[in-house]
């Protein structure tokens, strides 16, 4: 990492960030709580009898459901980090800001209430939630399927509570003992993700598969991937053109060609 000096980094406004939260963004995540309410509760209810018969593959069901859950949130996360700007119409405001506004302000997560928190995991699950309801439940390979969805999206859905656990200075104690048990996300693990140079601990469930995904490089190959074949610089938008060129060239799996001009550092944003 010595060619990375944190100093280049150039996080965007915290405040300007902030107020992109509108009140049209605050409707459509309590439109995908109601939705994700209503979906998780009829598919529960169409559960009961099939996982009195198969009671073994709806606890297996549940394991699955929690490893993918944090698998899904280190890609979502590492997407939303890494590439496009929230400047990018509706996808920027609503999907981009809260990790960019995450990153200039760690502590804001604390405030915000169940809505802002949970709103946008919700939406994530909700197309896929509404379609299961239409999947008949007696084969038992089906039901294995369903209710490996049904779990991922409860812990989906519990992926963001978690992650503002890890932010606060006194959980309540029950949630501090699930942390030390790493069942969820222990804060001094998730600060390794707030550490220059931000590109690594992108699972924010559990945390249980950053190791191994950083151990077989799977963000980098994916970014050397994009970088190849787009050109497009990861994390610039968060950390500024300079910043990003530094961690680009410190972490990635092939230094990436840079021509000389792009390495002179862009005006500096406010
Ligand atoms: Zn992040
Ligand atoms: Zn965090």
């Amino acid at each position: 990492m010595e060619q990375f000096d944190p100093r280049q980094v150039k996080h965007r406004d915290a405040q300007e960030l902030a107020q992109g939260y509108s009140k049209g963004i605050r409707r459509f995540e309590i439109a995908c709580i109601a939705l994700f309410a209503v979906a998780v509760t009829v598919q529960a209810i169409r559960m009961v009898r099939p996982a009195m018969e198969n009671p073994w593959l709806m606890v297996a069901a549940f394991a699955a459901g929690y490893l993918f859950a944090d698998f899904v949130s280190g890609f979502v996360h590492w997407l939303a980090d890494t590439w496009g700007s929230v400047d990018m119409p509706i996808i920027g405001k609503a999907l981009l800001r809260p990790f960019r506004e995450h990153h200039v302000d760690q502590k804001a997560i604390i405030h915000h209430d169940f809505i802002e928190t949970n709103g946008n995991n919700c939406g994530i699950c909700v197309p896929a939630g509404l379609a299961a309801l239409f999947v008949p439940l007696e084969d038992p390979l089906v039901f294995f399927l369903m209710a490996w969805l049904l779990w991922s999206m409860i812990w989906v859905m519990g992926t963001n509570q978690f992650h503002k656990w890890a932010h606060m200075d006194r959980p309540p104690g029950w949630v501090a003992v699930l942390q030390k048990l790493h069942l969820v996300l222990p804060p001094e693990h998730h600060q390794i993700h707030h550490t220059p140079p931000y590109a690594t601990h992108y699972c924010i469930t559990t945390g249980w598969l950053n190791r191994p995904l950083a151990a077989i490089r799977f963000f980098r190959v994916l970014e050397w991937i994009v970088t190849t074949t787009t050109g497009v610089i990861p994390r610039a938008d968060d950390l500024g053109v300079r910043a990003a060129l530094a961690v680009q060239e410190a972490v990635a799996v092939k230094p990436v060609a840079v021509p000389a001009d792009e390495r002179k550092a862009p005006a500096p944003r406010p």
